[in-house]
């Protein structure tokens, strides 16, 4: 699998999703993700695009301006 953006190889990586919503900014860490080398595009699987928003939808009720919560603890 290639970036669909410049070609680059692309590498298997946890990586930190970022949710910056009007009211509160979501982390997600540790995201199983497809990283390309070459420009940083991340690409996720439809099962972890589903579930990070899953996560984001259930998180952003909550009023603290930061929430951080790691993917993995969230799925189980
Ligand atoms: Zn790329």
């Amino acid at each position: 699998m290639e970036c669909f953006k410049c070609n680059g190889k692309l590498i298997e990586k946890n990586v930190n999703y970022v949710v910056d919503l009007e009211k509160t900014i979501i982390i997600v860490k540790e995201v199983p993700a497809k990283v390309c080398m070459q420009c940083g595009e991340q690409y996720f699987d439809d099962a972890v695009a589903q579930n990070i928003e899953e996560i984001v939808n259930k998180l952003k009720e909550l009023s603290a301006e930061v929430t951080i919560v790691k993917y993995k603890e969230k799925i189980a």
